[in-house]
């Protein structure tokens, strides 16, 4: 039980999710960063989990921790800890560019060997290290644990926000009443889907190949579903053109984690239109685009999102507990697994029948 430093703190785990970069982390794929100055490869052992929702346990020093907004934390405080530390001197950091950028990120869960001392570097632990330069972010009252672990993927969302910005320029998306595909109704995507319809999207077209999150993605605003594993791609596109009038969708995000989903998002959208990217945290490989139909032709605009803002935690936890009465949050996390059960927890959050798969430290 380690005795947190000056500028640390510990956090007594509550619970934290599965997501899709520890899908990918579990399957092989554990090349990150690839394309910056810095790629990065899970320096493994690890131990995963950056969907963290747990109390202030224990404050180093002074015993003193500012949460994110200005909050003076006090032990048992229920925080989430923001998944990225950046080291606040490289040229990223210094000229405002969201804290995933940093060149020196720190991730918990993914990128800190649970080799170095003090080892509890991830959420799937009853404790977690909090370093210094973190960013805590206390959580609201209102807001249960079992949704303020969706808070990372929902602050993830914040594509859409800017989307929202760049759309002040003329005919650019998105805008009031626009449509939106979601490719890939999984966690992520769904919050996409949920976001989507708050920030005033119009028809909102969830894809994905199972009938349970098709379903879910309709209580949480998604107007029209297509089942992936019963429609071809070409089927898909027709639909998508049906449903916008023949020019395509204004927005498509690609939340499906898989290269191919680029291609057809690429498809789906209107000419003028704007793509998200937010799937492929890992490098999943690579696909064939057409320059001319996919890119200029379209004369399409492009969006990666390479993480969240801790900006957008408190405004997505207030958000969720506004919305706790209109959407059916308290059904997102579907299924509760203790660190014993965690293979299995991984095989679950990878079958269709699961939402948000999470591990419970003390079950
Ligand atoms: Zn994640
Ligand atoms: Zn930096």
């Amino acid at each position: 039980m380690p005795d947190p430093a000056p500028g640390c703190a510990l956090v007594k785990m509550e619970v934290s999710g599965i997501c899709g970069t520890d899908k990918h982390t579990y399957q092989g794929y554990v090349a990150q960063y690839g394309g910056s100055g810095t790629p990065r490869t899970v320096p493994f052992p690890i131990i995963q989990g950056h969907e963290n929702v747990g109390t202030i346990a224990a404050i180093g020093g002074a015993g003193m921790y500012t949460d994110f907004e200005g909050i003076a934390l006090k032990i048992g405080d229920r925080v989430i800890v923001g998944p990225n530390v950046s080291c606040g001197t490289c040229y990223y950091c210094r000229h405002d560019f969201p804290y995933y950028c940093c060149e020196n990120t720190v991730d918990y869960g993914n990128n800190i060997s649970a080799e170095t001392p003090p080892h509890l570097f991830g959420g799937w632990s009853q404790y977690l290290y909090v370093v210094p330069g973190s960013f805590l972010v206390k959580v609201p009252d209102d807001l249960p644990s079992e949704i303020a672990v969706l808070t990372e993927i929902m602050a993830v969302t914040v594509g859409l926000d800017r989307a929202k910005q760049i759309s002040a320029f003329p005919s650019e998306s998105f805008r009031f009443d626009d449509s939106v595909v979601v490719l890939g109704v999984g966690p992520l995507g769904l919050c996409f889907a949920m976001k989507a319809r708050m920030l005033g999207a119009g028809t909102v077209i969830a894809i994905d190949l199972s009938e349970p999150r098709l379903e879910f993605a309709r209580r949480l605003g998604a107007d029209e579903v297509v089942n992936a594993s019963r429609t071809t791609e070409q089927e898909r596109l027709t639909i998508v053109r049906e449903l916008t009038r023949g020019r395509g969708a204004d927005v498509v995000v690609e939340c499906a984690g898989v290269p191919g989903a680029v291609r057809e998002g690429l498809e789906m959208l209107r000419v003028s239109g704007l793509f998200i990217e937010a799937g492929n945290f890992s490098d999943m490989g690579e696909i064939s685009i057409s320059p001319h139909r996919h890119l200029c032709a379209k004369n399409v605009r492009i969006l990666g999102v390479g993480g969240e803002e801790p900006a957008a935690y408190g405004p997505s936890m207030r958000q969720m507990a506004r919305y706790m009465r209109h959407y059916p949050l308290r059904e997102f996390v579907t299924h509760r697994f203790g660190l014993k059960q965690v293979e299995a927890a991984m095989q679950k959050s990878m079958s269709p029948d699961s939402m948000k798969v999470v591990i419970d430290p003390w079950s």
